[in-house]
């Protein structure tokens, strides 16, 4: 008869999601305190999903490494992991810096199967640990926090040009009788190659090829009544 699990054994086993079972597997029991506290946190302790993606994706590889036959020593694994994982590094690098880990006993693809995507641990800090990011903001309030970040920035920029270019039609450098500027922070989705303003964006809560874009806009939206049109 074991004694009974301690807190933090207790969170580790909770979870079955992919998070949950890399945890398990490569024995990270510290990992959900430091994603929830990296998550949440203020200040310089806090990094974005992507930042933790990679830091988790480095300690699986590190922990792969540290379990194989014959384990590497003085390998910088971050290095190692960039060479496996970033698009512009070329494919013989790649192959080389597998190779190596093979020849050291790790299972290459395994290794590479364990990598979690930010989604994946985003999901796990929401549904698994119910943690949520910037404190006791709901996601209208953050909305709007970040709305009023970009237009204030936007109209700076726009005093900024117009101030300089005053300046140089004021000098003769160029002729421009009167003019006004136009600023507008636009995002592109890298996913389907959509164009939307930051304001659209934050309106749509994303972009329209995703689920959630589509729902913040077509589903929630208020119509009234009397209309029968059809959006889209
Ligand atoms: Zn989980
Ligand atoms: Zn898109």
């Amino acid at each position: 008869m074991t004694a009974l699990p301690g807190d933090a054994e207790r969170e580790t086993k909770a979870c079955g999601c992919k998070v949950g079972r890399l945890i398990e597997r490569y024995g990270l029991t510290d990992l959900n305190d430091e994603l929830r506290r990296r998550w949440t946190g203020t200040g310089t302790e806090r990094r974005s999903l992507r930042e933790l993606e990679r830091n988790v994706n480095i300690r699986v590889l590190d922990s792969a490494i540290a379990a194989s036959e014959s384990p590497m020593t003085g390998e910088n694994v971050e290095a190692m992991y960039r060479f496996l994982t970033d698009d512009g590094i070329s494919s013989g690098r790649r192959i080389e810096v597998e190779r190596r880990l093979a020849r050291a006993g790790v299972n290459v693809e395994t290794t590479l199967n364990d990598f979690v995507s930010h989604q994946t641990i985003h999901s796990h800090l929401r549904g698994c640990l119910g943690a949520s990011c910037g404190g006791e903001l709901s996601d209208s309030e953050r909305l709007e926090k970040a709305g009023k970040t970009v237009f204030s920035m936007q109209n700076r920029t726009k005093i900024i040009a117009s101030e300089t270019i005053q300046r140089l039609t004021d000098a003769d450098t160029v002729s421009l009788p009167d003019f006004e500027v136009f600023v507008e922070i636009q995002v592109t989705c890298e996913e389907c190659g959509r164009y939307m303003t930051a304001a659209t964006l934050l309106e749509q809560q994303g972009c329209r090829c995703q689920g959630k874009a589509e729902r913040a806009s077509g589903g929630l939206a208020e119509r009234p009544p009397e209309s029968t049109e059809t959006v889209d």
